[in-house]
């Protein structure tokens, strides 16, 4: 039976330790901050914005809300990132995703400037990370290797597999694997056999968004399996990519749903605070 990495658990450790960090530069009269600006009224947006203020307040990080109306121009968005890039008391910049239709996300990531890109999804950060050069990573693959590391899993010379290629997970997620000299392997939606290659995995990270779409007869007994996947079923609990009860029985580490990544993905969003305000100073 797999061992459960316990990423609530992991996560409240992180977040120990940086409130420590806050503090120490508290005492110095550096005080970090995060801005989160939101447009419009998405219902899962609000749920995750509330999730963050309450981990900045729990480190000791201020925070900053801007809430804007749903017919925001794009014109008035990226005058509103233009004043948090130049103000001196914030250190990060996050824009919650997704905006609305009219708005071009790609440009207003654009207009963050890299220093203050706490999600990492500015291209700067993102070619930085590509060549190896040190970068804001996206919290959520960042989470993922963190959860690794903690857990002593030799990621070196290891056949990694992805299931998913998107800008926020999956794609990062290859570079920060080969950063760890992992064998990479990515998977998506035009991938034939899937299974023959996530049977090959040591470590199998799973992102593609279909409810456990990963099923005991995909995964190599042994390996470590790492679920990204957020689904909510018909009765709105929350479920994995990963088959969570059947995959335990021949994986070596999995992680639940939920309790694994997702908190790992905001504590990593404190830690990329906590560093920014350390750069900044
Ligand atoms: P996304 O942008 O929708 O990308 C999904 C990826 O999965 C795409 O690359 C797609 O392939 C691939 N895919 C779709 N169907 C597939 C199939 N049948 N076989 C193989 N690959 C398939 O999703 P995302 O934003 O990366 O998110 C993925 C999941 O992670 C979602 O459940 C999301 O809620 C969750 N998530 C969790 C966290 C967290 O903090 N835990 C953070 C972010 C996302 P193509 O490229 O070919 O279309």
């Amino acid at each position: 039976m797999a061992e459960i990495i316990n990423g609530k658990e992991l996560a409240k450790s992180i977040r120990l330790e940086l409130k420590e960090e806050v503090e120490k530069l508290n005492e110095k009269g550096i005080f970090p901050k995060l801005a989160v600006i939101m447009v419009g009224n998405d219902k899962a947006s609000k749920v995750y914005v509330r999730n963050k203020s309450k981990a900045c307040e729990e480190i000791g990080i201020w925070y900053e809300e801007i809430l804007l109306d749903e017919t925001t121009t794009m014109e008035k968005l990226l005058e509103i990132i233009e004043n948090l890039n130049i103000r001196k008391d914030i250190h990060g910049i996050l824009l919650q995703s997704p905006i609305p239709k009219h708005l071009d996300i790609s440009k207003a990531f654009n207009k963050i400037c890299p220093e203050k890109d706490v999600d990492g999804f500015n291209p700067i950060n993102v070619g930085k990370l590509v060549i190896g050069e040190d970068s804001f990573v996206s919290c959520t693959p960042y989470g993922v290797i963190k959860m690794l590391e903690r857990y002593n899993i030799e990621i070196e010379g290891k056949n990694a597999v992805i299931i998913g290629r998107s800008n926020i997970v999956g794609k990062p997620l290859i570079q920060c694997l080969l950063k760890k000299n992992a064998t990479v392997t990515v998977c998506h939606s035009k991938t034939k056999n899937i299974a023959d290659i996530t049977k090959k995995a040591d470590i199998l990270i799973v992102a593609l968004g279909k409810a456990k779409f990963v099923t005991k007869d995909m995964v190599k007994a042994g390996a470590v399996v790492i679920d990204v996947g957020i689904n909510r079923n018909e009765l709105g609990k929350l479920e994995g990519d990963v088959d969570f009860e059947e995959v335990a029985k021949v994986a070596s580490y999995i992680t639940p749903v939920p309790g694994g990544v997702g908190p790992m993905t905001i504590a990593m969003l404190m830690n990329n605070v906590v560093k920014a305000c350390k750069y900044q100073n």
